[in-house]
């Protein structure tokens, strides 16, 4: 791993070189400001994995050294460092965050080599979504046409495991784009051309087959499982749409009710009507709904009011690191306590540490999606997954009954 270490005091960045010698991480780089960092960066090779930024700097601050990294597309790990209080690294991380840097930890100076090392652990996780680097391409609406016809988007699937037992349960869907020439290319690379191209439907289609088909797979081996399939709003205002997933699945021979279509945020809705009928007709037919990133968007109360969901997905951004901040810790007890006394069967996304586990399973949180228990494989891996999963991997989570 490769490391710069951004710091105009030059005692912490001796300090901090002894600690990453100390974590066995050889290849780092010093600079003194937020300027010198950037025209490093702009040499490009050898690239950087991650950064280690002191957002109180004279000169250019961390905010704006951010600002120009975001324009810069920089895809590595940032590790984010402040004397100041945690409200305010806080801030900063989700900043960086909207401006879709990627934040692997927040440290408070002094800083402990325990936290040190753990922040910079969490990098190798962005590593699958580096593969372009600032090679980012665009497509268009001609490329993505291809792709679906010629089976290039393929999906992954992250699995979700119930809380209480540490049972497999389901998995979640998740396209990726096998690209020719580009290798794996990410949704957030194409799903806002899908919605520009009116391609929506075909590509929720094409998701709802494949994952079917892994469905089925899976059951012959012994193995059941929901799987669950992204699809926007847009979709659901097809009125044939309960009929194509059920017949979808019936060919597949996979139960409808081990289906779950999860909604993702979209306009006020343009026709009630429409979408109450298609809504309850799907629910009519088992098929589950959930509502998607629930908490964020347009992903509302008015939606939950409005449609018969019988699924709450937890955002990752109120999950992730909840127990050591009451701000999250209080907007998830509500929304789960909420759940409970509507129904709803709750998933949480974003489950990357022991804190989030424990934390969601003492508010009885249904099932858990995220890193810690496995990050998105290919159908093929499933299998292998699970049973180690059962063999040893939940033990650690699970407390005996
Ligand atoms: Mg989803």
């Amino acid at each position: 791993m490769r490391v710069l270490v951004i710091d105009d005091d030059p005692f912490a960045r001796s300090l901090l070189a002894r600690q990453l010698s100390e974590l066995a991480i050889q290849e780092v780089e010093l600079v003194d400001s937020g300027e010198a960092a950037l025209s490093r960066l702009a040499r490009g090779m050898p690239a950087f994995d991650a950064l280690i930024v002191d957002l109180n700097m004279p000169g250019m601050d961390g905010v704006q050294f951010l600002r120009h990294l975001a324009r810069q597309r920089f895809r590595g790990g940032l590790v984010l460092v402040s004397g100041e209080d945690a409200d305010i690294l806080r801030s900063v991380a989700k900043l960086a965050s909207a401006r879709r840097l990627r934040v692997a930890g927040t440290l408070h100076k002094p800083i402990a080599l325990e936290s040190l090392g753990q922040a910079l652990g969490a990098v190798p996780t962005f590593a699958e979504s580096t593969v372009m680097g600032d090679m980012r391409r665009t497509y268009d609406e001609q490329d993505l046409r291809k792709a679906i016809a010629t089976g290039q988007l393929v999906n992954f699937y992250q699995p979700q495991v119930r809380m209480i037992d540490g049972a497999v349960a389901g998995v979640e869907a998740l396209v990726r784009w096998q690209h020719p020439d580009d290798g794996l290319v990410f949704p957030s690379d194409f799903i806002p051309l899908v919605e520009q191209s009116g391609l929506s439907d075909e590509l929720a289609g094409a998701v709802l087959a494949g994952a079917l088909r892994a469905a089925r797979q899976w059951r012959g081996a012994g193995l059941e499982l929901r799987v669950s399939v992204n699809v926007a709003m847009d979709n659901l205002f097809a009125l044939d749409l309960p009929e194509k997933v059920v017949n979808a699945a019936a060919e597949a021979g996979v139960p409808a009710e081990c289906v779950v279509l999860e909604i993702t945020e979209s306009q006020v809705t343009r026709d009630l009507d429409r979408l109450l009928d298609v809504a309850t007709r799907l629910r009519l037919k088992r098929v589950g709904l959930a509502i998607d990133d629930f908490g964020t968007g347009y992903s509302s109360l008015a939606q939950l009011r409005d449609v018969p969901f019988d699924e709450l997905k937890l955002d990752r951004s109120f999950v992730h690191g909840a127990s050591s901040n009451p701000q999250l810790q209080a907007i998830l007890r509500a929304t789960l306590d909420m759940a409970r006394q509507l129904g709803l069967r709750t998933v949480a996304e974003g489950v990357e540490d022991r804190e989030d586990w424990d934390n969601l399973r003492d508010m009885a949180c249904d099932f858990a999606q995220g890193y810690l228990i496995a990050r998105p494989m290919p159908a093929e891996a499933i299998l292998n997954w699970s049973s180690d999963w059962r063999a040893k991997g939940h033990q650690r989570l699970v407390k005996p009954q």
